[in-house]
């Protein structure tokens, strides 16, 4: 295998969920470079449909809500037959809630976790099998720093991007052996309309994650999506089960 080989994803097809904004949409924009067709996932038509015109051929979207778990197989089988066989998926989409804990009723923390956990779940186990038949497929996961840390104010957030780690092993135990590599990006702070609604009105909080981040800066989304090229290319052929920080070094930091 050559360089070019090693991380070209000509030939693969992913579905990206959350990919018609930040982070998403930077995976896909990483893969869509690589060779990959794309498709993005989310529930507003508007921003999908940009975000698909701004890549070009080989991009397209579904409208779809990741806590529809129902859904799910639908999903798979129309991104499927209008884009090809799904050979990697990217669990994304992400919602977050900030607030103190003890403010947090279970039903917003269902919310929560329905949305990064159970939703993920749902569209792995409709997307897996056709790749354990296939014998090829890679599943990404977006994790974060609340993988790690104890941060205030995000107890929901920080569960459900907890279990993900767990379930990045859990799956990469089952399907690794059937050619099918799982694992997860942690974002450290990257800017998006998420970091920006946590960060606002907050300057300590920015303090803060500036002042343990070596790398001195938030990320960028360019930053995640060029590391899940690498995790979706035979370059990263025998890595499987991990969760691989993309933080500046902020989950090092002192
Ligand atoms: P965005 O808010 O831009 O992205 C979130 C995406 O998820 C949107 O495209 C949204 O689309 C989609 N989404 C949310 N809920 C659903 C749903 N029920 N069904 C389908 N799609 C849904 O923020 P980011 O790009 O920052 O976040 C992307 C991921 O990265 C999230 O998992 C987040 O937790 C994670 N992350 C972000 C960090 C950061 O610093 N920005 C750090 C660490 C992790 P729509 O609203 O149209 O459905």
């Amino acid at each position: 295998m050559n360089l070019s080989e090693a991380f070209s994803l000509r030939g693969e097809t992913a579905l990206i969920t959350g990919g018609g904004t930040g982070i998403g949409l930077a995976i896909a924009g990483a893969m869509h470079a690589a060779g990959a067709r794309v498709v993005l996932v989310g529930r507003r038509e508007a921003e999908l449909a940009a975000a698909v015109k701004s890549l070009g051929a080989g991009a397209s979207h579904i409208v779809h809500d990741v806590t529809r778990f129902d859904a799910a197989p639908g999903l798979a089988e129309r991104a499927a037959r209008e884009a090809g066989p799904i050979t990697c998926l990217v669990n994304n989409a992400g919602i977050h809630l900030k607030k103190p804990a003890v403010e947090t009723t279970p039903e917003e923390f269902e919310r929560v976790l329905s949305t990064h956990v159970i939703g993920a779940h749902a569209l792995t186990r409709a997307v897996a099998p056709g790749m354990i038949e296939r014998r090829h497929g890679c599943v990404l996961f977006t994790g974060s720093m609340a993988s790690f840390f104890g941060i205030p104010l995000v107890i929901a957030y920080t569960a459900a991007k907890s279990a993900l780690v767990g379930m990045v092993r859990g799956y990469a135990a089952e399907f690794s052996a059937h050619g099918v590599r799982v694992n997860c990006i942690a974002p450290g702070w990257i800017e998006t309309e998420m970091s920006r609604k946590a960060l606002e009105g907050d300057p300590g909080r920015r303090a803060k994650v500036l002042g343990r981040t070596p790398g001195a800066r938030l990320g960028r989304p360019e930053d995640i999506g060029w590391a899940a090229v690498y995790l979706a290319s035979p370059a990263a052929k025998f890595v499987t089960g991990v969760t691989l920080p993309v933080d500046g070094g902020a989950s090092i930091g002192f």
